[in-house]
Protein backbone atom coordinates (compact mmCIF):
# COMPACT_ATOMS: atom_id res chain seq x y z
CA UNK A 1 0.00 0.00 0.00
CA UNK A 2 0.76 3.74 0.03
CA UNK A 3 3.71 4.84 2.31
CA UNK A 4 2.89 7.26 5.25
CA UNK A 5 2.69 10.75 5.24
CA UNK A 6 5.74 12.61 5.24
CA UNK A 7 5.48 13.99 8.68
CA UNK A 8 8.46 15.88 8.84
CA UNK A 9 7.37 19.75 8.35
CA UNK A 10 4.96 18.77 11.48
CA UNK A 11 8.28 17.52 12.97
CA UNK A 12 10.29 20.98 12.26
CA UNK A 13 7.19 23.07 13.65
CA UNK A 14 7.52 21.37 16.96
CA UNK A 15 11.01 21.59 17.16
CA UNK A 16 11.36 25.41 16.27
CA UNK A 17 9.14 26.16 19.19
CA UNK A 18 10.99 23.63 21.50
CA UNK A 19 7.96 21.77 21.82
CA UNK A 20 6.52 24.51 24.22
CA UNK A 21 3.61 26.48 23.55
CA UNK A 22 2.77 29.84 25.03
CA UNK A 23 -0.66 31.64 24.56
CA UNK A 24 -1.20 33.63 21.61
CA UNK A 25 -1.91 37.02 22.97
CA UNK A 26 -1.47 40.70 20.97
CA UNK A 27 0.41 39.10 18.43
CA UNK A 28 2.61 37.08 20.39
CA UNK A 29 2.85 33.73 22.30
CA UNK A 30 3.23 34.04 26.10
CA UNK A 31 6.76 32.22 27.95
CA UNK A 32 4.11 29.13 29.05
CA UNK A 33 4.25 29.00 32.89
CA UNK A 34 2.23 25.75 33.89
CA UNK A 35 1.44 23.81 31.40
CA UNK A 36 0.07 20.25 30.18
CA UNK A 37 1.31 18.03 27.54
CA UNK A 38 -0.73 17.28 24.34
CA UNK A 39 -0.50 13.47 22.73
CA UNK A 40 -0.59 11.47 19.49
CA UNK A 41 -3.07 9.33 19.99
CA UNK A 42 -1.98 7.06 17.50
CA UNK A 43 1.59 6.56 19.37
CA UNK A 44 0.54 7.57 22.82
CA UNK A 45 3.64 9.85 22.41
CA UNK A 46 4.04 13.50 24.30
CA UNK A 47 3.79 15.57 20.76
CA UNK A 48 4.09 19.11 22.82
CA UNK A 49 3.97 21.10 26.03
CA UNK A 50 0.92 23.38 26.53
CA UNK A 51 0.46 26.67 28.43
CA UNK A 52 -2.32 26.30 30.97
CA UNK A 53 -4.57 29.14 30.88
CA UNK A 54 -5.22 30.96 34.17
CA UNK A 55 -8.16 33.18 34.49
CA UNK A 56 -5.25 36.10 34.50
CA UNK A 57 -4.22 34.81 30.90
CA UNK A 58 -7.93 35.15 29.90
CA UNK A 59 -7.92 38.62 31.17
CA UNK A 60 -4.83 39.63 29.56
CA UNK A 61 -6.38 37.70 26.29
CA UNK A 62 -9.86 39.78 26.49
CA UNK A 63 -7.82 42.88 27.21
CA UNK A 64 -6.03 42.89 24.02
CA UNK A 65 -8.96 41.51 21.89
CA UNK A 66 -11.18 44.93 23.82
CA UNK A 67 -7.95 46.99 22.63
CA UNK A 68 -8.23 45.90 19.21
CA UNK A 69 -11.69 45.68 18.34
CA UNK A 70 -13.00 49.77 17.70
CA UNK A 71 -9.99 49.51 15.41
CA UNK A 72 -10.93 46.60 13.40
CA UNK A 73 -14.84 47.21 13.69
CA UNK A 74 -13.82 50.64 12.14
CA UNK A 75 -12.08 49.06 8.86
CA UNK A 76 -14.67 48.88 6.47
CA UNK A 77 -16.16 45.74 5.25
CA UNK A 78 -13.70 45.45 2.14
CA UNK A 79 -10.88 46.07 3.82
CA UNK A 80 -11.79 43.08 6.53
CA UNK A 81 -12.76 41.36 3.77
CA UNK A 82 -8.87 41.67 2.50
CA UNK A 83 -7.76 40.25 5.79
CA UNK A 84 -9.81 36.97 5.53
CA UNK A 85 -9.12 36.70 1.87
CA UNK A 86 -5.52 36.54 2.70
CA UNK A 87 -5.74 34.24 5.68
CA UNK A 88 -7.91 32.12 3.76
CA UNK A 89 -4.66 32.81 0.80
CA UNK A 90 -2.26 31.46 3.80
CA UNK A 91 -4.25 28.90 4.76
CA UNK A 92 -4.01 27.22 1.70
CA UNK A 93 -0.31 27.84 1.51
CA UNK A 94 -0.05 25.48 4.86
CA UNK A 95 -2.72 23.41 3.95
CA UNK A 96 -0.33 20.11 4.04
CA UNK A 97 1.12 21.38 7.15
CA UNK A 98 -2.03 21.66 8.86
CA UNK A 99 -3.63 18.56 7.44
CA UNK A 100 -0.52 16.32 9.23
CA UNK A 101 -0.54 18.45 12.65
CA UNK A 102 -4.58 18.03 13.08
CA UNK A 103 -3.11 13.86 12.01
CA UNK A 104 -0.85 14.07 14.49
CA UNK A 105 -2.84 15.63 17.29
CA UNK A 106 -6.62 14.35 16.80
CA UNK A 107 -5.83 10.74 14.80
CA UNK A 108 -8.15 11.39 12.36
CA UNK A 109 -7.06 10.32 9.25
CA UNK A 110 -4.49 12.47 6.95
CA UNK A 111 -7.00 11.81 4.25
CA UNK A 112 -9.96 13.32 5.90
CA UNK A 113 -7.72 16.12 7.23
CA UNK A 114 -6.72 16.63 4.00
CA UNK A 115 -9.46 16.47 1.49
CA UNK A 116 -12.19 17.37 4.06
CA UNK A 117 -11.16 19.11 6.98
CA UNK A 118 -8.98 21.87 5.52
CA UNK A 119 -10.70 22.04 1.89
CA UNK A 120 -13.66 23.39 4.18
CA UNK A 121 -11.62 25.21 6.57
CA UNK A 122 -10.54 27.49 3.63
CA UNK A 123 -13.83 27.95 2.16
CA UNK A 124 -15.33 28.95 4.81
CA UNK A 125 -12.38 31.86 5.38
CA UNK A 126 -13.15 32.68 1.50
CA UNK A 127 -16.52 32.54 2.08
CA UNK A 128 -17.01 35.26 4.76
CA UNK A 129 -14.37 37.65 3.16
CA UNK A 130 -17.10 37.32 1.08
CA UNK A 131 -19.85 38.60 3.65
CA UNK A 132 -17.45 41.36 5.43
CA UNK A 133 -17.82 42.69 1.86
CA UNK A 134 -21.34 42.63 1.82
CA UNK A 135 -22.09 43.48 5.52
CA UNK A 136 -23.11 46.97 4.65
CA UNK A 137 -25.75 46.18 2.49
CA UNK A 138 -27.17 42.95 3.91
CA UNK A 139 -27.29 43.48 7.51
CA UNK A 140 -27.90 47.54 7.60
CA UNK A 141 -27.54 49.20 11.01
CA UNK A 142 -26.24 45.87 12.48
CA UNK A 143 -23.27 46.40 14.90
CA UNK A 144 -20.65 43.51 15.88
CA UNK A 145 -20.95 42.25 19.38
CA UNK A 146 -17.39 43.40 20.80
CA UNK A 147 -15.40 40.65 22.24
CA UNK A 148 -16.36 36.71 21.74
CA UNK A 149 -14.96 34.10 23.44
CA UNK A 150 -15.25 31.04 21.38
CA UNK A 151 -15.00 27.71 23.18
CA UNK A 152 -14.80 24.60 20.65
CA UNK A 153 -14.75 20.76 20.71
CA UNK A 154 -11.67 18.33 19.60
CA UNK A 155 -13.30 16.61 16.85
CA UNK A 156 -12.99 18.83 14.04
CA UNK A 157 -10.50 21.17 15.80
CA UNK A 158 -9.11 23.76 13.21
CA UNK A 159 -12.86 23.39 10.96
CA UNK A 160 -14.74 24.24 14.52
CA UNK A 161 -11.81 26.89 14.78
CA UNK A 162 -13.16 28.50 11.37
CA UNK A 163 -16.34 27.82 11.73
CA UNK A 164 -16.34 30.61 14.76
CA UNK A 165 -13.42 33.08 13.62
CA UNK A 166 -14.51 33.23 10.19
CA UNK A 167 -17.83 35.24 10.57
CA UNK A 168 -16.88 36.63 13.65
CA UNK A 169 -14.15 38.87 12.66
CA UNK A 170 -16.07 39.53 9.12
CA UNK A 171 -18.59 41.23 11.41
CA UNK A 172 -16.10 43.16 13.01
CA UNK A 173 -15.59 40.95 16.45
CA UNK A 174 -12.60 40.81 18.27
CA UNK A 175 -12.08 37.03 19.34
CA UNK A 176 -10.51 35.15 22.21
CA UNK A 177 -10.57 31.38 21.45
CA UNK A 178 -10.01 28.11 23.46
CA UNK A 179 -9.07 25.20 21.75
CA UNK A 180 -10.05 21.58 23.23
CA UNK A 181 -7.40 20.24 25.33
CA UNK A 182 -6.82 17.02 23.59
CA UNK A 183 -6.34 19.31 20.49
CA UNK A 184 -4.09 22.32 20.93
CA UNK A 185 -2.16 22.49 17.92
CA UNK A 186 -3.96 23.40 14.85
CA UNK A 187 -5.17 26.42 16.78
CA UNK A 188 -1.60 27.54 17.88
CA UNK A 189 -0.52 27.08 13.86
CA UNK A 190 -3.48 29.14 13.32
CA UNK A 191 -2.05 32.07 15.06
CA UNK A 192 1.08 31.83 13.26
CA UNK A 193 -0.33 31.59 10.57
CA UNK A 194 -2.68 34.64 10.87
CA UNK A 195 0.00 36.94 11.78
CA UNK A 196 2.09 35.66 8.94
CA UNK A 197 -0.88 36.79 6.33
CA UNK A 198 -0.86 40.69 8.47
CA UNK A 199 -4.14 40.09 10.36
CA UNK A 200 -3.53 43.19 13.14
CA UNK A 201 -2.19 42.10 16.63
CA UNK A 202 -4.95 41.74 19.47
CA UNK A 203 -8.02 40.66 16.62
CA UNK A 204 -7.08 36.92 17.11
CA UNK A 205 -6.17 35.75 20.29
CA UNK A 206 -5.56 32.04 21.34
CA UNK A 207 -5.78 30.71 25.01
CA UNK A 208 -5.26 27.07 26.01
CA UNK A 209 -5.89 25.19 28.69
CA UNK A 210 -9.31 22.85 30.24
CA UNK A 211 -12.74 23.29 31.15
CA UNK A 212 -11.18 25.86 33.78
CA UNK A 213 -9.57 27.95 31.54
CA UNK A 214 -12.90 27.94 29.02
CA UNK A 215 -15.34 28.58 32.42
CA UNK A 216 -13.07 31.38 33.13
CA UNK A 217 -13.36 33.02 29.79
CA UNK A 218 -17.42 32.54 30.06
CA UNK A 219 -17.48 34.54 33.48
CA UNK A 220 -15.29 37.39 32.27
CA UNK A 221 -17.22 40.30 32.55
CA UNK A 222 -15.60 42.38 29.37
CA UNK A 223 -16.70 39.51 26.92
CA UNK A 224 -20.01 40.37 24.79
CA UNK A 225 -20.64 37.36 23.22
CA UNK A 226 -20.05 33.60 23.92
CA UNK A 227 -20.07 30.62 21.17
CA UNK A 228 -19.73 27.16 22.59
CA UNK A 229 -19.60 23.86 20.88
CA UNK A 230 -19.00 20.56 22.84
CA UNK A 231 -20.66 18.43 25.01
CA UNK A 232 -24.46 18.81 26.42
CA UNK A 233 -23.41 19.05 30.00
CA UNK A 234 -21.32 21.89 29.32
CA UNK A 235 -23.52 23.81 27.01
CA UNK A 236 -26.18 23.47 30.11
CA UNK A 237 -23.50 24.89 32.69
CA UNK A 238 -22.58 28.09 30.23
CA UNK A 239 -26.38 28.62 29.55
CA UNK A 240 -26.65 29.28 33.54
CA UNK A 241 -23.46 30.70 34.15
CA UNK A 242 -24.55 33.73 31.17
CA UNK A 243 -27.96 33.60 31.95
CA UNK A 244 -28.76 37.09 32.88
CA UNK A 245 -25.38 38.20 31.85
CA UNK A 246 -26.39 40.28 28.95
CA UNK A 247 -23.50 37.89 26.80
CA UNK A 248 -25.23 36.92 23.71
CA UNK A 249 -24.94 33.19 23.47
CA UNK A 250 -24.63 30.30 21.28
CA UNK A 251 -24.13 26.59 21.71
CA UNK A 252 -23.64 23.65 19.56
CA UNK A 253 -23.76 20.49 21.08
CA UNK A 254 -24.58 16.73 21.07
CA UNK A 255 -26.53 14.80 18.94
CA UNK A 256 -28.11 11.10 18.31
CA UNK A 257 -28.73 11.40 14.86
CA UNK A 258 -30.91 8.99 12.75
CA UNK A 259 -30.56 7.61 9.27
CA UNK A 260 -34.04 6.47 7.89
CA UNK A 261 -33.67 3.83 5.10
CA UNK A 262 -36.84 3.27 3.12
CA UNK A 263 -37.75 -0.01 1.42
CA UNK A 264 -37.00 1.13 -2.38
CA UNK A 265 -33.80 2.93 -1.06
CA UNK A 266 -30.79 2.60 -3.49
CA UNK A 267 -29.05 0.52 -0.63
CA UNK A 268 -25.69 0.42 -2.05
CA UNK A 269 -25.65 4.06 -1.35
CA UNK A 270 -27.53 4.12 1.19
CA UNK A 271 -24.31 1.64 2.98
CA UNK A 272 -21.64 4.07 1.43
CA UNK A 273 -23.48 6.96 3.23
CA UNK A 274 -23.37 4.65 6.63
CA UNK A 275 -19.91 4.62 6.13
CA UNK A 276 -19.81 8.57 5.50
CA UNK A 277 -21.71 8.98 8.78
CA UNK A 278 -20.90 6.92 11.59
CA UNK A 279 -17.84 5.66 10.62
CA UNK A 280 -15.98 8.46 9.23
CA UNK A 281 -13.90 10.39 11.79
CA UNK A 282 -14.34 7.55 14.35
CA UNK A 283 -18.03 8.27 14.85
CA UNK A 284 -16.34 11.22 16.75
CA UNK A 285 -18.72 13.22 14.65
CA UNK A 286 -21.69 15.23 16.34
CA UNK A 287 -24.29 15.12 13.35
CA UNK A 288 -23.01 11.12 12.98
CA UNK A 289 -25.41 9.09 11.91
CA UNK A 290 -25.66 6.71 15.27
CA UNK A 291 -29.41 5.08 14.49
CA UNK A 292 -30.01 3.31 11.48
CA UNK A 293 -33.71 2.94 11.17
CA UNK A 294 -34.90 0.39 8.47
CA UNK A 295 -37.72 -0.58 6.83
CA UNK A 296 -38.66 -4.45 7.21
CA UNK A 297 -38.93 -5.88 4.31
CA UNK A 298 -35.14 -4.63 3.72
CA UNK A 299 -33.72 -4.70 6.99
CA UNK A 300 -32.22 -8.17 6.84
CA UNK A 301 -30.17 -7.18 3.32
CA UNK A 302 -29.14 -3.66 4.98
CA UNK A 303 -27.55 -5.76 7.94
CA UNK A 304 -26.23 -8.00 5.28
CA UNK A 305 -24.39 -5.90 3.59
CA UNK A 306 -23.07 -3.32 5.96
CA UNK A 307 -21.47 -6.63 7.76
CA UNK A 308 -19.83 -7.09 4.74
CA UNK A 309 -18.75 -3.30 4.39
CA UNK A 310 -17.36 -2.94 7.99
CA UNK A 311 -14.49 -5.92 7.46
CA UNK A 312 -13.28 -3.89 4.14
CA UNK A 313 -12.97 -0.90 6.50
CA UNK A 314 -9.42 -0.51 7.46
CA UNK A 315 -8.24 0.64 11.19
CA UNK A 316 -4.97 1.93 11.96
CA UNK A 317 -2.25 4.55 11.41
CA UNK A 318 -3.86 7.85 10.24
CA UNK A 319 -0.85 8.87 8.60
CA UNK A 320 -1.36 6.10 6.02
CA UNK A 321 -3.11 6.96 2.90
CA UNK A 322 -5.53 4.06 2.90
CA UNK A 323 -6.35 3.81 6.26
CA UNK A 324 -10.52 4.73 6.86
CA UNK A 325 -10.46 4.70 10.74
CA UNK A 326 -7.54 5.95 12.60
CA UNK A 327 -7.28 6.08 16.58
CA UNK A 328 -9.83 7.65 19.30
CA UNK A 329 -8.69 11.08 20.45
CA UNK A 330 -7.40 9.72 23.66
CA UNK A 331 -7.28 6.69 26.06
CA UNK A 332 -10.48 8.87 28.31
CA UNK A 333 -12.89 8.67 25.60
CA UNK A 334 -12.22 5.08 24.60
CA UNK A 335 -13.15 3.80 27.67
CA UNK A 336 -16.24 5.12 27.72
CA UNK A 337 -17.32 4.40 24.25
CA UNK A 338 -16.34 0.60 26.02
CA UNK A 339 -18.31 1.31 29.11
CA UNK A 340 -21.50 2.15 26.55
CA UNK A 341 -21.13 -0.70 24.24
CA UNK A 342 -20.61 -2.84 27.48
CA UNK A 343 -23.74 -2.08 28.61
CA UNK A 344 -25.73 -2.71 25.40
CA UNK A 345 -23.87 -5.88 25.16
CA UNK A 346 -25.80 -6.70 28.69
CA UNK A 347 -28.85 -5.53 27.66
CA UNK A 348 -29.02 -8.37 24.93
CA UNK A 349 -27.43 -6.42 21.84
CA UNK A 350 -25.69 -8.01 19.20
CA UNK A 351 -22.51 -6.58 18.23
CA UNK A 352 -20.60 -6.73 14.50
CA UNK A 353 -17.09 -5.10 14.83
CA UNK A 354 -14.37 -4.91 12.09
CA UNK A 355 -10.87 -5.61 13.01
CA UNK A 356 -8.52 -2.98 14.57
CA UNK A 357 -5.07 -3.17 16.10
CA UNK A 358 -3.78 -3.12 19.95
CA UNK A 359 -4.13 0.51 21.20
CA UNK A 360 -6.10 3.45 21.47
CA UNK A 361 -8.34 1.66 18.78
CA UNK A 362 -12.38 1.05 18.60
CA UNK A 363 -13.40 -1.49 15.84
CA UNK A 364 -16.22 -0.03 13.22
CA UNK A 365 -19.02 -1.03 15.10
CA UNK A 366 -22.94 -2.61 14.27
CA UNK A 367 -25.32 -3.45 16.79
CA UNK A 368 -28.44 -5.19 16.16
CA UNK A 369 -31.46 -6.82 18.30
CA UNK A 370 -31.13 -3.31 20.48
CA UNK A 371 -33.84 -1.85 22.61
CA UNK A 372 -35.49 1.78 21.62
CA UNK A 373 -34.46 2.26 25.55
CA UNK A 374 -31.00 0.64 25.74
CA UNK A 375 -28.38 3.78 25.94
CA UNK A 376 -26.80 2.28 22.94
CA UNK A 377 -30.14 4.00 21.06
CA UNK A 378 -30.31 7.35 23.71
CA UNK A 379 -26.83 8.14 25.02
CA UNK A 380 -24.31 9.91 22.46
CA UNK A 381 -21.42 7.73 21.99
CA UNK A 382 -18.77 9.49 20.25
CA UNK A 383 -17.42 6.52 18.13
CA UNK A 384 -17.60 4.06 15.43
CA UNK A 385 -20.87 2.29 17.14
CA UNK A 386 -24.39 2.29 15.16
CA UNK A 387 -27.21 0.49 15.56
CA UNK A 388 -29.46 -0.80 13.08
CA UNK A 389 -33.49 -0.80 14.21
CA UNK A 390 -36.52 -2.23 11.82
CA UNK A 391 -39.63 -0.17 11.24
CA UNK A 392 -43.06 -0.83 9.59
CA UNK A 393 -44.53 2.20 8.46
CA UNK A 394 -43.38 6.03 7.89
CA UNK A 395 -45.60 6.79 11.01
CA UNK A 396 -42.50 4.55 12.80
CA UNK A 397 -39.73 5.75 11.46
CA UNK A 398 -40.69 9.35 11.90
CA UNK A 399 -41.61 8.55 15.55
CA UNK A 400 -38.46 6.45 16.23
CA UNK A 401 -36.53 9.40 14.83
CA UNK A 402 -37.96 11.80 17.02
CA UNK A 403 -37.49 9.71 20.01
CA UNK A 404 -34.31 11.46 21.50
CA UNK A 405 -33.71 14.90 23.19
CA UNK A 406 -31.66 15.62 20.48
CA UNK A 407 -32.21 17.45 17.32
CA UNK A 408 -29.16 17.84 15.03
CA UNK A 409 -29.40 16.21 12.11
CA UNK A 410 -30.91 13.06 10.18
CA UNK A 411 -30.57 11.31 6.50
CA UNK A 412 -33.68 9.63 4.46
CA UNK A 413 -32.80 7.40 1.94
CA UNK A 414 -35.50 6.44 -0.78
CA UNK A 415 -35.75 7.38 -4.56
CA UNK A 416 -39.49 8.58 -3.69
CA UNK A 417 -39.08 12.49 -3.67
CA UNK A 418 -41.96 12.85 -1.94
CA UNK A 419 -42.01 10.75 0.96
CA UNK A 420 -38.53 12.29 1.46
CA UNK A 421 -39.41 15.99 1.67
CA UNK A 422 -42.61 14.59 4.06
CA UNK A 423 -40.10 12.35 6.11
CA UNK A 424 -37.66 15.43 5.97
CA UNK A 425 -40.21 18.08 7.20
CA UNK A 426 -41.69 15.67 9.86
CA UNK A 427 -38.13 15.25 12.10
CA UNK A 428 -37.19 17.46 13.90
CA UNK A 429 -33.55 18.08 13.12
CA UNK A 430 -31.56 21.19 11.93
CA UNK A 431 -30.63 19.39 8.96
CA UNK A 432 -31.77 16.95 6.94
CA UNK A 433 -29.98 15.32 4.31
CA UNK A 434 -32.29 13.35 0.91
CA UNK A 435 -29.66 10.39 0.04
CA UNK A 436 -26.89 12.02 1.42
CA UNK A 437 -25.22 12.41 4.66
CA UNK A 438 -22.16 14.61 6.57
CA UNK A 439 -22.23 17.28 3.78
CA UNK A 440 -21.46 20.51 4.85
CA UNK A 441 -21.00 24.16 3.36
CA UNK A 442 -20.22 27.57 4.60
CA UNK A 443 -22.96 28.72 2.71
CA UNK A 444 -25.72 26.09 5.04
CA UNK A 445 -26.25 27.22 7.94
CA UNK A 446 -25.83 24.37 10.54
CA UNK A 447 -27.13 23.45 14.09
CA UNK A 448 -29.58 21.58 16.85
CA UNK A 449 -32.84 21.99 17.82
CA UNK A 450 -33.54 20.62 21.89
CA UNK A 451 -30.73 19.43 23.54
CA UNK A 452 -28.45 20.11 20.57
CA UNK A 453 -28.29 23.64 21.27
CA UNK A 454 -29.64 26.81 19.30
CA UNK A 455 -28.13 28.97 17.27
CA UNK A 456 -26.85 28.56 13.90
CA UNK A 457 -23.09 28.69 11.99
CA UNK A 458 -23.00 28.91 8.43
CA UNK A 459 -24.45 31.40 5.86
CA UNK A 460 -26.62 33.86 6.62
CA UNK A 461 -27.95 32.83 9.51
CA UNK A 462 -24.70 31.84 10.81
CA UNK A 463 -23.12 35.97 10.04
CA UNK A 464 -26.35 36.97 11.76
CA UNK A 465 -25.25 35.36 15.28
CA UNK A 466 -22.41 37.65 14.79
CA UNK A 467 -24.10 41.15 14.83
CA UNK A 468 -25.84 42.30 17.23
CA UNK A 469 -29.24 44.12 16.71
CA UNK A 470 -30.18 41.01 13.90
CA UNK A 471 -32.32 38.15 14.18
CA UNK A 472 -30.76 35.55 15.43
CA UNK A 473 -31.56 32.12 14.06
CA UNK A 474 -32.58 29.39 15.23
CA UNK A 475 -34.68 30.57 18.61
CA UNK A 476 -38.38 29.76 18.84
CA UNK A 477 -37.65 25.65 18.37
CA UNK A 478 -35.48 25.89 21.28
CA UNK A 479 -36.01 23.93 24.29
CA UNK A 480 -34.96 24.61 28.03
CA UNK A 481 -31.53 22.84 27.64
P1 LIG B 1 -16.71 19.18 26.14
O1 LIG B 1 -17.99 19.87 26.38
O2 LIG B 1 -16.15 18.35 27.21
O3 LIG B 1 -15.57 20.25 25.81
C1 LIG B 1 -15.72 21.21 24.79
C2 LIG B 1 -14.88 22.41 25.14
O4 LIG B 1 -15.39 23.02 26.31
C3 LIG B 1 -13.42 22.10 25.44
O5 LIG B 1 -12.63 23.14 24.90
C4 LIG B 1 -13.38 22.12 26.95
O6 LIG B 1 -12.12 22.43 27.48
C5 LIG B 1 -14.36 23.21 27.27
N1 LIG B 1 -14.98 23.12 28.60
C6 LIG B 1 -15.14 22.05 29.40
N2 LIG B 1 -15.78 22.39 30.54
C7 LIG B 1 -16.02 23.72 30.46
C8 LIG B 1 -16.67 24.67 31.31
N3 LIG B 1 -17.20 24.31 32.48
N4 LIG B 1 -16.78 25.94 30.89
C9 LIG B 1 -16.28 26.32 29.71
N5 LIG B 1 -15.65 25.49 28.86
C10 LIG B 1 -15.53 24.19 29.23
O7 LIG B 1 -16.92 18.39 24.81
P2 LIG B 1 -15.85 17.53 23.99
O8 LIG B 1 -15.77 16.21 24.67
O9 LIG B 1 -14.61 18.28 23.74
O10 LIG B 1 -16.56 17.42 22.58
C11 LIG B 1 -17.48 16.44 22.28
C12 LIG B 1 -18.88 17.02 22.27
O11 LIG B 1 -18.99 18.13 21.38
C13 LIG B 1 -19.90 16.03 21.80
O12 LIG B 1 -21.00 16.01 22.65
C14 LIG B 1 -20.29 16.54 20.43
O13 LIG B 1 -21.54 16.15 20.00
C15 LIG B 1 -20.16 17.99 20.57
N6 LIG B 1 -19.97 18.65 19.29
C16 LIG B 1 -20.99 19.39 18.77
C17 LIG B 1 -20.87 20.01 17.54
C18 LIG B 1 -21.99 20.82 16.96
O14 LIG B 1 -21.74 21.59 16.05
N7 LIG B 1 -23.20 20.71 17.44
C19 LIG B 1 -19.68 19.90 16.83
C20 LIG B 1 -18.66 19.14 17.38
C21 LIG B 1 -18.82 18.54 18.62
Amino acid sequence: GPAPEDSSVVTDWIRRHEARFGHFIDGHFTDPAQTFTTTNPATGEAVAQIASGSAADVDAAVSAARAAQPGWAALDGHARARHLYALARHLQQHARFLAVLETIDNGKTIRESRDIDLPLVIRHFYHHAGWAELLADEFPGARPHGVCGQIIPWNFPLLMLAWKVAPALAAGNTVVLKPAEYTPLTALAFAEIAREAGLPPGVLNIVTGDGETGAALVRHPDVDKIAFTGSTEVGRLIRQETAGSGKALTLELGGKSPLIVFADADLDAAVEGIVDSIWFNQGQVCCAGSRILVAEPVAERLEKLLRNRLTTLVTGDPLDKSTDLGPIVDPVQLARIRELVAKGVDGGATLYQGSAPDGCYYPPTLVTGVEPASVLCTEEIFGPVVTLTPFRTPEDAVALANNTRYGLAASVWTENVNLALDIASQVRAGVVWINTANVFDAGAPFGGWRESGFGREGGRAGMSAYLAGTQPAGKGREAPL
